[in-house]
């Protein structure tokens, strides 16, 4: 298969070639024409290193209506390192998107700038889920109105103890939204928050 079948915008094919990716990856392949067919929930069990990034990346940027300056996509990440480099592979992944946003939000640096960043009109926000339950608390950042929520490396999040950010951060977004969860393995608190917070996924395994 080539990226030309998974149904992606010649915005996004030109992206990819920039970035030298010949074919997809596994995950690519399965979860993209998934996501952008169909508003599913989907649980993709796949490790770190196979592309999943790109797997969500790309239908989330095609998704994102870069007209609305609303917050739409929320991707949640266990580290700063991760959330930065999910950040950066979205930016390079929307360079010939115009007016797409994606910030990041972690803590251990300056609250105040990535509030800043996000009153500029964030469309995808990239974030731990400390550092996101905290400005959520002081109303720095607004997840009301997103359309899609990507929870990367949950069970990494869940390992690291975030199973209660996670469930508050949920519980201030909409219900009818979609659902995207990666996970390399499925203990129970992944199973959990997949039942209390997605609708029947579609689930895949690379
Ligand atoms: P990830 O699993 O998303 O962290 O991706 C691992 C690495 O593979 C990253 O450096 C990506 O830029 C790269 N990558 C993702 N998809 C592809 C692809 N289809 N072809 C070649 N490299 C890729």
């Amino acid at each position: 298969t080539k990226f030309e079948a998974l149904g992606l915008d010649k915005s996004l094919l030109d992206a990819v070639s920039d970035m030298g990716f010949e074919t997809p990856s596994e995950v690519q392949e399965k979860a993209i024409p998934i996501l952008l067919e169909s508003e599913t929930d989907l649980v993709a069990l796949a490790q770190t290193g196979t592309g999943k990034t790109a797997a969500f990346g790309f239908p989330l940027i095609q998704k994102i209506d870069g007209n609305s300056r609303t917050t739409q996509g929320l991707i949640l990440s266990p580290t700063r390192e991760l959330c930065l480099q999910i950040t950066n592979e979205l930016q390079l992944y929307s360079k010939y998107e115009k007016n797409i946003s994606v910030v990041a939000i972690y803590g251990g640096a300056s609250i105040t700038e990535q509030a800043r960043q996000i009153k500029r009109g964030a469309q995808i926000v990239v974030a731990t889920p400390g550092r996101m339950k905290d400005m959520i608390g002081r109303g720095l950042v607004d997840i009301t109105k997103i359309d899609y929520c990507v929870l990367d490396e949950a069970d990494e999040m869940l390992n690291m103890g975030f199973f209660e950010d996670i469930q508050d951060i949920l519980s201030n977004t909409p219900n009818e939204k979609s659902t995207w969860l990666f996970s390399a393995t499925m203990p129970k608190e992944v199973s959990i928050i997949a039942k209390k917070f997605m609708h029947s996924p579609q689930e895949i395994t690379v």
